[in-house]
C-alpha cells in the first residue's frame, strides 16, 4: 500500500471509518434494558430508574387550602369600590382547621396550607388588610377565588406523576412522598468493571521507571461511573501481556453488566484486546470519524456489554462520555435524552481539519452583554488532561467543518455533571 493510503490517526479521511452517528445509532441497537427488579424505599432509590408507572393514590392537594397568610372571606363581600369591614370569627392554621362556617360579613383569619373553611372562596392577603379589633377592613381591588388551591390542582387520584423509565431525583422523591408511596420498583443497578491495559501503566503510590507514566482512565472511569451510580469493580492494570488480558476479562464479564478496558485496543503490536475479543466474545472494532477517541471496540462478552476504549485519557473520557454514558442510562431503562446543545459566539481560532467530528474542550460563560460565548481550553492533544480538566462543555465542530475563525457561532454541549 502506498505511503500515502495508509490508514492512520493522521489520516483525517478514512473511507473505513464510521460516522460518530452511525456508531451511536448501532450501539443503541444492541443495548437492551436489564431485566432484574429491585423493590426499594424512598431513601434507597435517588438516582435510580423507575421500573413501573407510579399512579397518585390521592388528589394533591388534597384539601382546598389558602396560598397566603391573611383572611378566608365570602367573595360577595368584596365591596364594587370603597372599603368594607368584616367580623373575624376564627382561625384556620395548617394542620389546625376552622370548623365552622363563615357567613357574609364574616372572615376567618387564615395561614398558608390550611384549609379553606365552609363559606369562604377567597383570601384576601394579610398585607392587604387593616386590623381593627376583632373586624379587618378591606377595599374592592380584589378577585373572587384568589389565593385559593383547590383539591387535585397538581393531580389528581390515579393519575400517572412518575414514568417507568424516569431516573429518580430529589424532587421526584419528594413527588413520591407527598402522595405517601413508600415503595415502589426500580430497575436493578448495573454492575459495570473496568482495567487498564499497559505495561508502561503504574498505580498512584508507586514510584515511575523510565518509560513508566501513572495510569489515570481507571481514576476517571471510577469517577464517571460513580456519578452515574453504577456498582463499580476496579480490576486495576493489567500488563501488556496475552494470558492475563484474556482471563480478567472472562473474569469480568462472569460479574458484571459492563466491561470497560482501555488502551490496546489499536493496531500496535502489543494491542491484544481484538486478538482476545474475537476468540472470547463478539466485538466489532470501529474506527470512527471523530477527534478525539477515534478506535473504540464495542460488543459482547457472554451477556455483558463490552467497551474497549482507547488509551489515550482526553479520547476515553471522550468515548466513555458519548457512547458507553448513553449505552449505561439504556441498560438501566432510562427514557430522558438530557443531551443538551447550545449555540455560542467562540472567542478562539481553532485548528479543525475536515474529515472528523470534533469534540473540542471548551469553556462556556456569558460576556459583558450575558450573550454566551465559549473560549479553548488550550491545547488539544487527546493525552492532555489538563485541557479536559479546565473545561465545562465540548466545543462540537462538524465533520466537514475546517478552522473555526474567531467570532463564529459553534455547537457546544456543556457537560453534565459527570467530568
Ligand atoms: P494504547 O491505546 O494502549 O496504544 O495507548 C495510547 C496512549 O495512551 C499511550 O500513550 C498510552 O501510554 C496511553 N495510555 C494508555 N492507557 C492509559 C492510562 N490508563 N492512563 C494514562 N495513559 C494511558
Ligand atoms: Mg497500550
Amino acid at each position: 500500500m502506498p505511503m500515502n493510503k495508509q490508514t492512520s490517526c493522521d489520516n483525517e479521511f478514512d473511507p473505513n471509518s464510521l460516522s460518530f452517528e452511525q456508531a451511536q445509532q448501532r450501539i443503541q441497537q444492541h443495548v437492551t434494558t436489564l431485566t432484574g427488579i429491585r423493590c426499594v424505599s424512598i431513601r434507597e432509590a435517588l438516582g435510580r430508574v423507575l421500573a413501573d408507572d407510579v399512579c397518585s393514590p390521592i388528589n394533591v392537594p388534597p384539601f382546598i387550602n389558602s396560598a397566603m397568610d391573611g383572611y378566608a372571606i365570602h367573595a360577595s363581600d368584596i365591596p364594587a369600590s370603597g372599603d368594607t369591614t368584616l367580623k373575624v370569627i376564627g382561625k384556620s392554621f395548617a394542620g389546625g382547621p376552622f370548623n365552622g362556617t363563615v357567613q357574609t360579613g364574616e372572615c376567618v383569619r387564615i395561614m398558608t396550607g390550611a384549609v379553606v373553611p365552609e363559606g369562604a372562596d377567597t383570601i384576601i392577603m394579610q398585607e392587604h388588610a387593616e386590623v381593627a379589633g376583632d373586624c379587618i377592613k378591606i377595599g374592592s381591588e380584589h378577585k373572587k377565588g384568589q389565593n385559593v388551591r383547590h383539591p387535585g390542582d397538581d393531580f389528581s387520584a390515579g393519575d400517572i406523576i412518575i414514568k417507568a423509565g424516569e431516573r429518580l431525583s430529589p424532587a421526584k422523591l419528594g413527588l413520591l412522598a407527598s402522595v405517601g408511596v413508600t415503595e415502589f420498583n426500580v430497575v436493578r443497578t448495573p454492575v459495570v468493571a473496568f482495567f487498564s491495559t499497559g505495561d508502561e501503566l503504574k498505580g498512584v503510590g508507586k514510584t515511575l521507571q523510565p518509560g513508566d507514566i501513572y495510569d489515570s482512565n481507571r481514576y476517571i472511569l471510577f469517577g464517571m461511573l460513580q456519578k452515574m451510580g453504577v456498582q463499580c469493580l476496579d480490576m486495576g492494570v493489567i500488563p501488556d501481556i496475552k494470558q492475563q488480558i484474556e482471563q480478567t476479562l472472562k473474569d469480568a464479564a462472569k460479574i458484571a453488566d459492563v466491561v470497560i478496558t482501555s488502551g490496546g485496543a489499536s493496531v500496535g503490536e502489543a494491542d491484544y484486546i481484538k486478538e482476545i475479543l474475537d476468540e472470547i466474545g463478539e466485538v466489532n472494532f470501529w474506527k470512527i470519524a471523530m477527534k478525539p477517541g477515534k478506535p473504540l471496540a464495542f460488543g459482547k462478552i457472554n451477556d455483558a456489554l463490552f467497551f474497549g476504549l482507547p488509551g489515550n485519557p482526553v479520547s476515553a473520557m471522550v468515548t466513555f462520555y458519548q457512547f458507553v454514558q448513553p449505552s449505561i442510562k439504556l441498560l438501566e431503562g432510562e427514557i430522558a435524552d438530557n443531551t443538551v446543545t447550545l449555540t455560542a459566539r467562540c472567542l478562539s481560532k481553532l485548528k479543525k481539519r475536515p474529515g472528523r467530528k470534533d469534540f473540542q474542550r471548551g469553556l462556556l460563560k456569558t460576556d459583558e452583554n450575558n450573550a454566551l460565548v465559549v473560549d479553548t481550553t488550550g491545547i488539544q492533544g487527546s493525552h492532555m488532561l489538563s485541557s479536559m480538566s479546565k473545561a465545562n462543555c465540548f466545543i462540537v465542530l462538524a465533520a466537514d467543518a475546517g478552522d473555526i475563525e474567531a467570532g463564529t457561532e459553534v455547537e457546544v454541549q456543556p457537560f453534565s455533571d459527570l467530568i
